[in-house]
């Protein structure tokens, strides 16, 4: 069965990037690529574009786009989820854990995090929830879902935000170490401060706390800390890879083979790498599949390679939630 069960709607920082991904995804669907960079072709656009601004990420008009292209992709399931940072109701989680001090870090932290925390968590429910008829009716499973970022020691304090709502499954996450969000570019110079062997060491000690709390049904790509290059020789990893397959044997949590670090990051590899995907297979790990999308255009994709690369690793049964 082909799933994807990472799917986000919008994330920003809302920059003239943003708008021209946007743009691309609506173009994509709208067929507006007759008489390209023509004064009507730009008028097309900006229109498509206003509409999609105006209504918002939570809108049946952009889920569509989504549906209909994860039928096109032949999905029977889909999880849509967006990042806990989007809620404003979780401001003081995120003031709490993350660096925002007065050091170019955190100065540039706080930015960050004022520009994508726009959303309200109560609208993200309603929305999903009032979709998933329609898509039942086209013979998808639509999944309501969280991906929740992990701070050692937040256990209580996210669970008591997590417990608001009737999640369908809820996504832990990793996205940083000691207050640093290791995946923003903006922050990259970061990597330079840091020895590699250490880092990872710390990363992996996150990641097993995030499995072993058990607020999570799965959890998200284990090694996205490589993903701007920074990665010591992997044969050094290989006690961390093992010690997080046995956290996720131990606790049975699943994890997910993502595709989001391959197709739009500088490492151009899934998550887990090869390497750690045998170890996790081998110790008996669940999987499901994840595109991590951002844009319509993307869902599902590489799912069918992902599922047919757990398939011959002797994993016939992709996980859902
Ligand atoms: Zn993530
Ligand atoms: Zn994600």
């Amino acid at each position: 069965m082909t799933v994807d069960y990472h799917v986000h709607l919008e994330e920003g920082p809302y920059s003239f990037r943003w708008l021209e991904r946007t743009s691309r995804a609506l173009r994509h669907f709208h067929g507006n690529d007759e008489g390209v960079h023509h004064r009507s072709w730009i008028q097309t656009s900006h229109s498509l574009l206003s509409d999609r601004l105006e209504k918002g990420p939570y809108s049946a008009e952009w889920l569509d786009l989504y549906l209909k292209k994860a039928k096109e992709r032949n999905l029977k399931e889909v999880g849509i989820v967006d990042h806990l940072y989007r809620f404003v109701e979780t401001r003081d989680y995120f003031e709490h854990h993350m660096d925002l001090s007065d050091t170019e870090l955190g100065r540039k932290q706080h930015r960050w995090l004022n520009q994508v925390m726009t959303e309200r968590m109560a609208d993200f429910v309603r929305f999903i929830e009032s979709q998933k008829e329609k898509w039942a009716n086209e013979g998808i499973v639509l999944k309501l879902g969280m991906e929740a970022d992990f701070f050692p020691g937040c256990h209580d304090q996210l669970k008591a935000l997590l417990d608001a709502y009737n999640w369908d499954y809820v996504i832990g996450s990793v996205h940083f170490i000691d207050g640093w969000g290791f995946d923003n570019p903006d922050a990259i110079d970061q990597f330079e401060r840091y020895d590699l062997d250490a880092l990872y060491a710390r990363f992996f000690g996150i990641v097993e706390e995030a499995i072993r709390s058990n607020l999570f049904d799965f959890v998200a790509h284990l090694d996205n800390l490589k993903v701007f290059n920074f990665r010591p020789d992997e044969r050094t990893l290989l006690p961390h890879y093992e010690k997080i397959a046995k956290a996720l044997v131990e606790t049975n949590t699943a994890t997910e083979v993502n595709a989001g670090l391959f197709y739009r990051y500088p490492i151009k590899e899934m998550c887990p790498s090869d390497t750690f995907l045998t170890i996790l297979a081998n110790a008996g790990v669940k999987f499901t599949t994840s595109s991590d999308s951002h844009f319509p255009d993307d869902i599902g994709m590489y799912i069918g390679e992902n599922t047919e690369k757990l398939r011959k690793l002797g994993i016939d049964q992709i996980t859902t939630f």
